[in-house]
């Protein structure tokens, strides 16, 4: 599915699968200044909190980040609007 980030451009795909999330943060930190603003914010905050994650894609193609999903009853969109400190609708 894809989603809007408050103050991001672009939508961003988001992928549920095994429980693990993935989210697109942009292409990878050496697209642009934009880009390497938006994978700083995602890195920080998820280093900040202790989140497990890891980054994958990127190289010309769309840098995605996986977390674990949402526990029960917690939306999607509020979990990783919490994990990664964006605003996600
Ligand atoms: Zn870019």
């Amino acid at each position: 599915m894809r989603v809007n980030v408050a103050g991001w451009s672009n939508s961003r795909e988001v992928r549920v699968e095994g429980g693990k999330v993935q989210f697109e943060v942009g292409m990878d930190h050496n697209h642009c200044s934009t880009c390497a603003s938006r994978v700083r914010h995602v890195e920080h905050a998820l280093v900040q909190k202790d989140i497990p994650h890891r980054f994958f894609g990127g190289g010309g193609s769309a840098l995605f980040v996986e977390l674990d999903g949402p526990p029960q009853g917690v939306d999607l969109r509020d979990h990783l609007g919490r994990a990664l400190n964006v605003a996600v609708r």
